[in-house]
Formats: C-alpha cells, structure tokens, sequence
C-alpha cells in the first residue's frame, strides 16, 4: 500500500475516546501519519460532548468501557443525532465481550475491534471508508 497522499485529498477528522491513555495515543499516532487528524478524549462525557457539537466528524472509535458513559451508551445517542446517523463507529472491545459486540451492532455500530488489535489493522479499516 502507497504510503504516498494527493495533497487534494481531505484531512479527515477521527474522534477517538478511550481511557487507557497509550491506547488513545498509539491510535492517534497512527492515524495522524495517514491522513487524518485526531481528537482525543478519555471518557464517555467528553465523547459524547464532542458528538451533540456541531463540528464535522468523518469517524468514530469508541471504546466501551470508559467513565462516566460507556461507549455503548454514546453509540446509541450517537445514532439519535440526525448528523451523526451516517458517521461510522468503530467499537473497540475487550475480549469475551461478545454480548456487547453484539449489542453494538444492533445499535449501529459499522464494526468492532477486540483489543489488543494492529494499529495498522485499523488504520487500513478506516482508510476503505474514503477510498
Ligand atoms: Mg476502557
């Protein structure tokens, strides 16, 4: 795969929520050297903050266990906003989590990863959404 960018082609804008903070940043390292920019928060209030504003976001990474407001929770308000029914949402999960795997589906989720996963891995999911 061509590590090369267009300079035409957009900056995307990803809003990653994750509590474990080397998870986050290994996410953001990642995508920021692909061809997107990152917003990076640590609980479900802050993500869902972030999503009830109106500042465009081209994709969602949610972890589900996370303070305050579980991912499951943000995902399914997530989908109630007209703006966001579109937006994918990639749900990150621990392992033996399949209820909630499934449950995320049923909500709308566009896929899930079980961590730990290949930073790499994911980046190449995200980029077939804007090929
Ligand atoms: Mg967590």
């Amino acid at each position: 795969m061509s590590l090369e960018f267009s300079a035409d082609e957009p900056v995307r804008h990803v809003l990653v929520a994750d509590d474990e903070p080397h998870i986050g940043r290994i996410i953001q390292m990642k995508l920021e050297r692909g061809r997107y920019r990152v917003s990076l928060v640590s609980d479900g209030r802050d993500a869902l903050e972030r999503i009830r504003g109106d500042e465009p976001i081209d994709f969602i990474l949610l972890d589900i266990m996370m303070p305050y407001v579980s991912g499951l929770d943000v995902l399914a308000e997530t989908r109630q906003l007209p703006a966001r029914q579109q937006t994918p949402v990639i749900v990150l999960t621990a392992k033996g989590q399949d209820s909630d795997r499934r449950r995320a589906l049923d909500l709308g989720a566009t896929d899930f990863f079980t961590k730990p996963f290949s930073p790499k891995k994911l980046l190449a999911r995200i980029d077939e959404f804007f090929a």
